[in-house]
Formats: structure tokens, sequence, C-alpha cells
């Protein structure tokens, strides 16, 4: 599974950070990044792999982001 995030509609609440903190960073710009293993880039935005045990809780950031911006794809 990959992530990466819409950052245009990220609110900055870092609700996927506290969630995740393995996958998701606040940036010095105040908004969400990906973070771990590159796997390329989605619509232009640079989308990470997610470790197997880790795919629930990014699930449930991808669920309750209050931008709806977390994306997840194969
Ligand atoms: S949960 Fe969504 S809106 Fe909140 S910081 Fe993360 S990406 Fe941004």
């Amino acid at each position: 599974m990959r992530v990466w995030i819409e950052q245009d509609y990220c609110t900055g609440d870092a609700l996927c950070e506290d969630l995740c903190p393995a996958v998701f960073e606040m940036g010095d710009d105040g908004l969400a990044h990906v973070k771990g293993q590159s796997a390329g880039l989605e619509d232009g935005l640079p989308a990470v792999s997610v470790p197997e045990d880790l795919e629930e809780v990014v699930r449930e950031a991808e669920a309750q982001c209050a931008g709806e911006c977390i994306h997840v794809g194969t």
C-alpha cells in the first residue's frame, strides 16, 4: 500500500502525525508530509510505501483526516 498527501487541503491539525508518526510528520510549512521509503509520485505528489503493520492506522488517519487529503492506493 502507498500513501500520499494533497497538502493544498491540509488543515495542519497534526492528527495524522499523532496517529502514526512513523509515516506522517508536520513540516516547517505547518503542513503534513509523508515520510519513509519513497514509492514514486502520485498526481505529482510524493508517495511512500506503508509497512504492512501500519496499514490499519494509516487507513484510520485517512478516514479521520479533516482535509480529506490523505490518499492511499496500491
Ligand atoms: S490529518 Fe489531514 S488535515 Fe490533519 S495534518 Fe494530517 S493531512 Fe493535514
